[in-house]
């Protein structure tokens, strides 16, 4: 199964302070601070990726019926009121990513010494640098999609799209060894390391755009995201 290590991270300082901001005028002394902060700690980043294509069979109610081409062998998801946007797929990427767990654990140690400015910066930097590693799978989408003259549906994700609950990692991670890239799940469903993240996103030839878009006007935390695109 695909695992992508050669990912690269580019982290700029001040986008990071700036999405923080939600766009608006970022400080320039915090500026300052975050690129001490990704100079100093990059070195913790560990971005790995898994992935697996899967056949679409169909929709159901408020379930997506998926080949996991293992004999054979169907897995019916149910991801809630929203199913209808996996209605076009034809196939669709199921993913986990990861940044590793070297800088929560920094970030842990940083609150705890009482450096909480240098720990909520670096939980930011590590979240964005997540986010990265998504737009990487995002762009793999693209491109199979663009292959075949199909186009592409939005990155939906269990505990994000509403009426999709966290459990839902359960099916997605199923499907993926996770082992490979150093990831478990908990009993109560939370991927370990926790700057880790499982999707779905479907592709085929009745989806009319190009780029994968994020589900912000669906998501469970639309009201506090500082990454909300829209
Ligand atoms: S609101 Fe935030 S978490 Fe939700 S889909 Fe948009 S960027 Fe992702």
């Amino acid at each position: 199964m695909p695992v992508l290590s050669d990912i690269k991270i580019d982290l700029n300082a001040r986008e990071v302070v700036l999405a923080l901001h939600q766009g608006r005028k970022a400080p320039p002394e915090l500026i300052d601070q975050t690129q001490e902060i990704i100079e100093q700690y990059k070195s913790l980043l560990h971005p790995l990726a898994i992935y697996k294509w899967v056949r679409v069979l169909g929709v159901n109610g408020e379930k997506v019926l998926l080949d996991t081409g293992r004999d054979g062998n169907k897995l019916r998801i149910n991801i809630g009121a929203h199913f209808d946007l996996m209605s076009k797929a034809e196939l669709a990427l199921v993913s986990v990513v990861t940044i590793g767990g070297e800088l929560d654990e920094c970030v842990r140690d940083l609150n705890k010494s009482d450096h909480i400015l240098e720990a909520y910066l670096l939980d930011s930097v590590g979240v964005v640098a997540l986010a990265q590693i998504e737009e990487v799978i995002r762009s793999l989408a693209e491109k199979e999609a663009e292959s075949r003259g199909w186009g592409v549906g939005y990155a939906l994700a269990p505990g994000s799209l509403r009426g999709w609950p966290l459990e839902g990692q359960a099916d997605l991670c199923g499907l993926l060894p996770l082992e490979q890239i150093n990831v478990r799940l908990s009993d109560s469903n939370i991927l370990i390391p926790f700057k880790s993240a499982s999707g779905i996103i479907g592709i085929g030839p009745n989806y009319q755009s190009k780029k994968v878009e994020s589900i912000c006007q669906f998501c469970t935390r639309a009201d506090t995201c500082w990454q909300r695109r829209k």
